[in-house]
């Protein structure tokens, strides 16, 4: 059996109540946090020893005992520890230098948050959370397997939100053995998000244009208000608004462009682009670009869900220079160049052929064994990591 971790996340329609609890929860964690914080920093002053979990968990027992912070008890007790636990990675990440020192939360500036790291149930439209009870949501689908803890939030739109994960087990199947009929190379298109070795375009989503003007529009709505007006804030609200509507229409494109790849094919073949090299160039405005990305994560793990390959092809691989029918590799080669003829008569479509020569080259690696640009190395080992979900 191998173990697949999966992220959920539903928009959640708390009644004003629910949402006065949410809010209180979120303050305790806050609360919680920044007390730990100081704990930590005048204990480091004054003993010149860092003080463990175990220590403050114990403080924060006694904190509830006393009257002025006795409050803390109506809210659920493994969420304030997990406020302790989550300084303490906070303090891990800063050692190992990928963050920044702990900063106290405020109110204002931090969104209300809070995790609970067990006994949160989605079921029947609802989510049951400890001290709080049912909460509606809206599920959108079912949830597979073992949920292991729940972060709630609110975005700056003001709506609520649950992200579940949750591990399933699956059995270890053998993977099968792939044909230039069940391979296709992708290319990574800027004009179209990809091109398939079939001939195939995935063009941009026709709502990527209209996208962009819309958000332009609240933008600049919103820097026409006043400085810390009632206008301003509303302003405000609906520019969270609009990004969080094209963050899930894109989304909801990226999952069903890559479930249809997945379920059609058996290998999956992709460039590994330098993603934030291609970010970077003047190219980077349009949609294709920001979600190259996103989609070979989703890649992934839809291949490593289904038991499928993907494989990465190496960057510097000649995909868009070598004739894919006779393998001659062409030097002056521009960007601007959307078809060329090579020597031996064939005249290619410069991503077509690309995506033909990626396939070539996964079938060639996979033919060879276990190179390292495969994430696949025969039928015992797992096509993918996972832990790489978008
Ligand atoms: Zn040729």
């Amino acid at each position: 059996m191998r173990t697949i971790q999966k992220t959920y996340q539903f928009r959640m329609e708390p009644t004003r109540e629910e949402e006065q609890r949410l809010l209180q929860f979120a303050g305790a964690r806050r609360f919680v946090w920044n007390w730990a914080l100081d704990r930590k920093r005048t204990h480091y002053k004054t003993h010149g020893k860092s003080l463990r979990y175990n220590d403050l968990a114990a403080e924060l027992t006694e904190l509830k005992s006393q009257p002025e912070t006795a409050w803390l008890r109506e809210m659920d007790s493994q969420a304030l520890q997990q406020a302790l636990r989550d300084l303490e990675q906070a303090f891990t990440n800063f050692f190992e230098h990928r963050a920044r020192f702990p900063r106290f939360k405020s109110k204002k500036r931090d969104q209300a948050r809070f995790r609970v790291p067990q006994r949160v149930v989605v079921q029947a439209g609802q989510v049951y959370l400890p001290k709080i009870g049912r909460v509606r949501l809206r599920q959108h689908r079912t949830i597979d397997g073992q949920t292991k803890s729940a972060t709630f939030k609110r975005d700056a739109a003001g709506h609520w939100f649950v992200t579940l994960v949750a591990h399933v087990a699956l059995p270890d199947w053998p993977l099968a053995v792939p044909t230039p009929e069940t391979t296709v190379g992708v290319d990574a298109g800027l004009k179209d998000v990809a091109v398939l070795s079939t001939g195939e375009r995935m063009p941009n989503p026709r709502f990527a244009r209209r996208q962009e003007r819309v958000l332009r529009r609240a933008n600049r709505n919103l820097s026409r208000k006043q400085q810390a007006s009632r206008k301003r804030g509303r302003a405000r609200a609906r520019l969270a608004q609009v990004y969080r509507k094209i963050a899930n229409q894109r989304a909801a494109f990226l999952h069903q462009q890559s479930r249809r790849l997945i379920d059609r094919f058996q290998v999956v073949a992709i460039e590994d682009l330098n993603v934030r090299a291609l970010a970077k160039s003047k190219l980077s405005r349009s949609f294709a670009d920001a979600a190259h990305g996103r989609f070979r994560r989703l890649l992934t793990y839809k291949a490593d869900w289904d038991r499928k390959q993907l494989v990465v092809i190496n960057r510097f691989f000649p995909s868009s220079k070598r004739c894919s029918a006779c393998g001659l590799v062409r030097d002056h080669l521009q960007l601007s160049d959307r078809f060329w003829r090579c020597a031996c008569g064939v005249t290619h479509d410069r991503d077509v052929n690309a995506a033909i020569n990626i396939q070539h080259e996964a079938l060639r690696l996979l033919a060879g064994g276990c190179p390292e640009s495969l994430n696949a190395c025969g039928p015992s080992v797992r096509p993918a990591t996972a832990g790489t979900m978008g």
